[in-house]
């Protein structure tokens, strides 16, 4: 009999103590990929249970989050590769409510890369022509989903230089970094949409794309956009809608290179991430 009052309170102080965590529908949720990332990698971030859209904070901004089925909301996320290493926190806010989530970026440990370059390219600086139109077509964020699963590689070709290093150009300081993958491949290779999206962007060195040569960039939607420089020809227009697969342009030598090769990069909310984390099923 004792036993079983036992159990009857025990039972009773279980369903007090379940009342929060099974609040219903309503519970605010906040899920990520990983709790910790390399610098220019990035966090997928889902929201649960928002009565409204929830707002994101994360090393000291708000970042827009996209709505999914059932009442969820996705984003993701970029520690920059310049951002220093360490701990931070997602917060999540819906209303009154709030989750937070610690999270740890560490450092990336790549070399510094020295670059010399000569002759009349040492001298280029970007036009404002592209700078503009690069910065603008970066920070595209539309709602809508434009790829379906992981990435495929843009170009047949050797990887000539990896994500991330940071560089010096003919001595200076090393304040930049690498903000691509590098694919050698001869003028002429097919240049093949990686996943689906809209052309936001298709520059020509004759528009003054000086730097990055003849450029395009995809729309992928949800703040994920992604470049190709250097192209010795396009064969997109801005406005097509273009799938996985479909060709967009050429491999090329065009505005600041060495060799003829393709500089594929991708960006989230116009900050450059390594875009062979796109290739994992995980990731998207
Ligand atoms: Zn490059």
């Amino acid at each position: 009999m004792k036993h079983l009052a036992f159990l009857t309170s025990l039972s009773l102080l279980l369903s007090l103590l379940a009342i929060p965590a099974f609040a219903g529908e309503g519970a605010l949720k906040l899920t990520l990929s990983q709790t910790e990332c390399t610098q220019g990698e990035f966090f997928i971030v889902e929201a649960k249970g928002a009565q409204d859209e929830p707002t994101l904070f994360f090393m000291e901004r708000k970042w827009q989050m996209f709505p999914e089925k059932e009442g969820r909301w996705i984003a993701m996320v970029p520690a920059e590769n310049l951002s220093t290493p360490g701990g931070y926190a997602f917060l999540l806010q819906d209303g009154e409510r709030e989750q937070r989530r610690e999270v740890r970026v560490k450092a990336s440990s790549l070399p510094v890369q020295y670059i010399t370059l000569r002759g009349s390219k040492a001298g280029l600086h970007a036009t404002e022509t592209e700078k503009t139109r690069v910065r603008a077509a970066l920070h595209s964020l539309t709602t809508e989903k434009l790829n379906r699963g992981p990435f495929t590689l843009p170009c047949n070709g050797a990887v000539t230089s990896i994500f991330g290093r940071k560089r010096s150009y003919n001595g200076g300081p090393a304040t930049s970094y690498h903000k691509g993958v590098d694919f050698g491949a001869p003028s002429g290779t097919p240049i093949l949409a990686p996943a689906s999206g809209a052309v936001v962007l298709a520059g020509t060195v004759e528009e003054g794309f000086v730097v990055h040569g003849n450029t395009v960039i995809l729309d992928h939607g949800r703040g994920l956009t992604s470049v190709y420089l250097h192209m010795s020809a396009i064969t997109v227009k801005e406005g097509d809608l273009v799938q996985q697969g479909e060709e967009i342009g050429r491999v090329g030598h065009t505005g600041i290179s060495t060799a003829p090769h393709l500089h594929w990069g991708a960006y989230l909310y116009g900050i450059s991430v390594n875009p062979l984390l796109l290739l994992k099923e995980s990731a998207l």
